[in-house]
């Protein structure tokens, strides 16, 4: 217990997860210190490269609700009623995600996410949030964790009743867990990388509004997420070997103009270049492991325990959930953290695998199985 009987805790990774994460555990009264690797993204100079935008499902949306803040999200999120598929002719086909009730899903700014959440949370005066602050080390004997301050260098070690750890996809507790006995891990990488480009915002609206885009290609795809400003985010996803095949601007544009040819105009010859040169295509990795709890007092939660490539637009959305299953669970067990964590991890497990599996099969069905009339779907999967 730390002060006054009152539970502390520490949330290691102030990303979409951590923080939203540190907002539920304020709630409930404990103690919360947040060590984030990164300087305040709210001030930062320099975004992160990595997806602009998010879709924001019912999943996570249920998290965001309870702690009082889905309202101001949803009011900066542009709804996404369905696909909308291009063949190679430039023609479209609206496919809704629910032409019954029409819910729909949502393209939200993850920096915007981000920022809403930290600013939430510096709201509890029992929370206190350290930037450039990154974990060092674990023990799990001594149940403390080394912090390095990124701008004295120093280091300093603490403890807590409970250590959350929301540190992304590449956790270092995650491998601190993979030293101890009967832990399962493993990593998948795909073959196919991501690289982001832009639709300015003076062709934004040429698109049909409130879709998420795809031009499914079969071995690839190129997919478009509306923002709040009229551009669109747009996300091509290609094996390594092809994205560097296309060596120069030439062999892009005519790459483009045979396979998506009316993106070309809307995202710009110019701008399309010195995009597509301007950064390295980035992994995909999908992480499995179990269980997500050491001891009585350290837990994984959102990428850290179960990363997930991201076809299924559910990696946010899961690590939210996360969130909300934990509360829900240490409220009905009266804050016994040991007992907690415990039935987290156990009951976390299959649904996380799950989605991990889906996210990977959703791949296929996004770049390829879209395009394909029913009788073939089914005989593509007599062939698997
Ligand atoms: P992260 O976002 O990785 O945050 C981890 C945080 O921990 C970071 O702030 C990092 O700086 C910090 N950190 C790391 N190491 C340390 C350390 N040692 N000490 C202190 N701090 C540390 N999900 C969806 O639900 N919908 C989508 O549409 C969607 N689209 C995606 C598109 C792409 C291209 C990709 C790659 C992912 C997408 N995802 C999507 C998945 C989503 O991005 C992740 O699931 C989500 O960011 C996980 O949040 P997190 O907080 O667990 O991890």
């Amino acid at each position: 217990m730390g002060s006054n009987n009152v539970n502390s805790v520490i949330v290691v990774g102030g990303g979409l997860v951590g923080s939203l994460c540190a907002i539920f555990m304020a709630k409930r009264g404990y103690h919360v210190t947040l060590f984030e690797y990164r300087e305040d993204i709210r001030t930062a100079k320099f975004a992160r490269g990595r997806s602009i935008n998010m879709a924001l499902s019912n999943r996570g949306r249920k998290a965001l609700r309870a702690v009082g803040i889905e309202k101001i999200i949803l009011e900066s999120a542009i709804p996404m009623k369905g696909r909308l598929l291009h063949d190679l002719k430039g023609r479209t086909t609206s496919v809704p995600y629910d032409a019954l009730t029409g819910q729909c899903i949502y393209s939200i700014s993850r920096d915007y996410l981000n920022n809403v959440l930290l600013t939430e949370l510096e709201k509890y005066p029992n929370v206190k949030i350290y930037f450039n602050h990154k974990l060092m080390s674990v023990s799990f004997e001594d149940e403390r964790i080394s912090v390095m301050n990124l701008i004295t260098e120093e280091i300093t070690t603490h403890q807590a009743d409970l250590i959350i750890e929301a540190d992304g996809a590449y956790s270092t507790l995650r491998r601190y867990m993979q030293l101890t006995p009967l832990f399962e891990y493993s990593q998948t990488y795909i073959q196919h990388g991501y690289l982001e480009l832009v639709i300015p915002p003076e062709n934004g609206p040429k698109m049909t509004p409130n879709h998420l885009h795809i031009w499914p290609r079969g071995q690839f795809m190129m997919i478009a997420l509306p923002n709040k400003d009229n551009s669109w985010t747009v996300t091509l996803f290609m094996p390594f070997g092809k994205f560097e095949s296309l060596r120069n601007a030439a062999e892009l544009k005519d790459f483009y103009y045979k396979t998506f040819p009316d993106a070309v105009p809307l995202i710009g010859e110019d701008l399309l270049v010195n995009d597509f040169f301007k950064v390295k295509p980035s992994a995909l990795v999908s992480v499995k492991c179990k269980p997500y709890h050491v001891g009585s007092k350290f837990l994984l939660i959102g990428d850290a325990a179960h990363a997930m490539v991201p076809f299924y637009g559910q990696g946010m959305n899961a690590g939210f959930e996360d969130c909300f299953l934990l509360d829900g669970i240490l409220e009905r067990r009266s804050n016994d953290i040991a007992g907690s964590i415990e039935e987290f991890s156990r009951e976390r497990v299959e649904d996380a695998y799950a989605i991990c599996e889906l996210a990977m099969y959703n791949y296929v069905e996004m770049r390829d199985l879209v395009t394909r009339p029913s009788y073939r779907l089914r005989k593509f999967f007599d062939e698997l």
